[in-house]
């Protein structure tokens, strides 16, 4: 009776209507070809055009940042905030400060946050914003004039039960302390504006520590649902940030074997396995110090593989843990050809379509992030929770939560993305993530 959507019409729509995006592109297609199928089966949302509309931001700000660096010279950023879809709670998403942010990038990530926020189970809508501001290099006070200039743009679109941003690349607790404050200042109000806040002024236990967390309770569930643990694997995990330290310690508390760690310089490969003494050293080197992984080679046995990824060393688990596209084509087919069974996203969108293509070719689990890394915003969303009731739960209580939600994501990808036996975690992740805003937005009518 009604004509099927097909992905190269709707795509050809996309593109026309958001030229040159080429990140949103690949973030749109990759969850449409789930989706799609989905939608011809149940043609209320195609009748609705559901998907047309989640793939149009509900509204995009865009503004100038002027600020004075330390030799009294004014500079010019763009920052942005794009408020992607409040259908089933307030704009909730990071912040990212680096060189690489565009609209199409913001886009990208914002629309990967709608599937991810409705994933964790928690009333959490879509957002992420930014600006092309490099911190690196960058002086405290430089970085905090930023962060003042950056807020007195932003603050009249935020509110804690309108929009609400976080940290993400570039933008940890010492850049939120410099925005919340601003914010403060200007309102004069002490909201639950902003997360990943310091503990001294309404942050949350274990928010730091909840995406690297969050990511190994995902393999844990995902490999229980095989009969099998991560205590005697192998393990790759690249990347040396907040998500990688905290993944490979979750990793080590499980039981597993961590091998490696990784940074833009190469790889520290550890063949004994990294216990919680060695991370702690990384930990200290890497947080306090921002040095680089292969100053380690000097303080324990270890070796530093200079330009290299991890992908190449022999291992069951990869968790790709330190940026967008890290993991190639390539690289997929050596950890399959090398005995990997399975690999779980802490970043987002590490994995490039083609290697994706390979797992799934090569019976490899494959866990996209949008499912696996969604513990950090999970966790920001408890906190939101804590702010309201004026209240801090213990981090017993809160690594629990975190633990039964990563544990509800992978049940919903399950249900969502079983066929034939086997299970699709990207499927069953974009259509589980679909389905709740989608609910939503019909219910709402045409808005
Ligand atoms: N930037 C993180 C993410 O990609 C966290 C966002 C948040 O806590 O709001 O999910």
């Amino acid at each position: 009776m009604y004509d099927d959507l097909t992905l190269e019409h709707f795509m050809e729509g996309l593109v026309k209507r958001n030229p040159h995006e080429p990140e949103f592109h690949q973030a749109v297609k990759e969850v449409a070809e789930s989706v799609i199928p989905f939608i011809n089966k149940n043609p209320q949302y195609k009748l609705a055009h559901i998907l047309e509309r989640m793939t149009e931001p509900d509204k995009v700000v865009s503004f100038r940042v002027s600020w004075e660096d330390d030799d009294g010279n004014i500079r010019i950023n763009r920052g942005y905030r794009v408020q992607f879809n409040n259908s089933i709670g307030p704009y909730k998403g990071g912040l990212r400060f680096d060189p690489s942010v565009n609209l199409s990038v913001l886009k990208f990530l914002g629309f990967e946050q709608t599937f991810k926020n409705s994933l964790t189970t928690l009333p959490i809508g879509a957002g992420k914003g930014g600006s092309d501001f490099n911190p690196k290099g960058k002086s405290d006070r430089e970085i905090m004039r930023f962060c003042q200039s950056f807020m007195t743009q932003l603050y009249q679109h935020i509110g804690p039960n309108m929009d609400v941003p976080a940290g993400d690349i570039g933008v940890g607790s010492r850049e939120i302390s410099y925005l919340f404050g601003q914010y403060k200042r200007l309102t004069h109000q002490f909201e639950s504006v902003l997360t990943g806040k310091s503990l001294e002024f309404g942050g949350s236990l274990i928010r730091t520590e909840a995406t690297g967390y969050g990511n190994a309770y995902f393999m844990q569930a995902m490999l229980a649902h095989q009969k099998e643990e991560i205590a005697g694997k192998a393990c790759l995990v690249s990347g040396s940030g907040n998500v990688a330290l905290h993944c490979a310690e979750k990793i080590i508390q499980l039981g597993g074997k961590v091998l490696t760690l990784s940074d833009s310089s190469g790889t520290l490969y550890v063949a004994e396995g990294i216990d919680q003494t060695k991370l702690d050293i990384i930990k200290d080197v890497k947080t306090r110090q921002r040095k680089r992984l292969s100053v380690l080679t000097e303080q324990f046995t270890c070796e530093f593989y200079e330009g290299k990824k991890p992908w190449h060393i022999q291992a069951e688990l990869a968790f790709p843990c330190a940026t967008q596209n890290e993991l190639t084509e390539q690289d997929a087919i050596t950890l399959a050809d090398n005995g990997c069974i399975a690999v779980s996203e802490g970043a987002n969108m590490p994995c490039t379509p083609e290697s994706v293509q390979i797992f799934s070719e090569r019976g490899v689990l494959y866990a996209p992030g949008k499912a696996s890394n969604a513990g950090g915003v999970a966790v920001s969303a408890l906190e939101m929770s804590q702010n309201s009731i004026r209240m801090s739960w213990s981090e017993q209580e809160l690594e629990q939560k975190l633990h039964d939600i990563m544990q509800q994501i992978h049940d919903q990808c399950v249900k969502y993305g079983s066929k034939n036996g086997q299970i699709n975690y990207v499927d069953g992740a974009n259509i589980a993530g679909f389905i709740k805003v989608a609910d939503a937005m019909l219910a709402y009518g045409v808005v």
